[in-house]
């Protein structure tokens, strides 16, 4: 099995280096490469990012022309990562390294896709306001009330996971707004998924890119999500209720 790890970065010049190194000491001997995917940060992320990959020797760079999005940096990571597994999480330390060999091991065991989960007992998060916190778990109800597989887990909107490459072959995924874990929950080939519970910590260095105008960017991308589901519903309904 060999694991790429998608990183995302936008100005996260001084959370790369502890991520790299926490990921190191947490992976030990397992073969893994990071993909890291900047978006032009004007910090300098990408230089660093340069200077990791020839230190290292296990870290590929990808260049994007501006802060075009965290779903999009995705789906471009997964073009140059060559691991039959995929992880993708934040550059910021908010995600936990040490959580991902849990996940792995989960993934060994058989799972397809495994969702680092903020909402399943021992999972929490660290530092939210309680305006956060309910808006996040208004979020997470609405997806699993208008996408039937979002209600295979708790925190289908979670932004750190792992899949077996399989379940995205041959997927045309939007790369619109922050989340690309529903897209894949939505329209992935697997069968079996599990939640590991982490906690979601405070951002220590660096600020939240996260904005306003992402909550509208949501409803609009679930929004189409739904229609999507319905109309494969209706197609699947239709084909095998065909006569033979
Ligand atoms: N990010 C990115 N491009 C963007 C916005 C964010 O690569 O346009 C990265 C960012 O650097 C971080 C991750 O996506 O690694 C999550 O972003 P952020 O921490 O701002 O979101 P939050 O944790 O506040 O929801
Ligand atoms: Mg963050």
């Amino acid at each position: 099995m060999r694991l790429s790890i998608i990183i995302p970065t936008y100005n996260e010049r001084d959370n790369l280096e502890e991520l790299a190194e926490r990921l190191r000491s947490a992976l030990g001997e397992a073969k893994y490469e990071l993909v890291i995917v900047d978006d032009g940060s004007p910090d300098g992320t990408g230089k660093l990012a340069e200077e990791l990959a020839r230190r290292l020797g296990n870290v590929k760079v990808m260049h994007r022309p501006g802060k075009c999005g965290l779903a999009s940096a995705v789906v471009d990571g997964l073009m140059v990562a060559e691991g039959d597994v995929v992880a993708v999480m934040d550059a910021d330390l908010q995600h936990p390294p040490e959580i991902l060999p849990r996940m792995i091991e989960e993934i060994v065991k058989g799972a397809d896709l495994v969702v680092a989960s903020r909402y399943v007992k021992g999972g929490g998060v660290e530092g939210w306001s309680q305006w956060r916190r309910l808006v996040s778990r208004v979020a997470t109800l609405m997806a699993r009330l208008s996408i039937p597989r979002a209600r295979w887990v708790r925190d289908p909107l979670s932004g750190f996971f792992a899949f077996k490459r399989s379940v995205v072959e041959g997927l045309e995924l939007n790369p619109k707004g922050f989340k690309i874990l529903l897209e894949i929950i939505a329209k992935g080939n697997f069968r079996k998924v599990v939640e590991t519970p982490y906690t979601f910590q405070i951002r220590r260095r660096g600020e939240s890119k996260l904005k306003t105008s992402e909550y509208l960017n949501y409803v609009a991308h679930l929004n189409k999500l739904q229609k999507e589901t319905i109309k494969k519903a209706l197609s699947n309904l239709w084909c095998t209720a065909k006569p033979t």
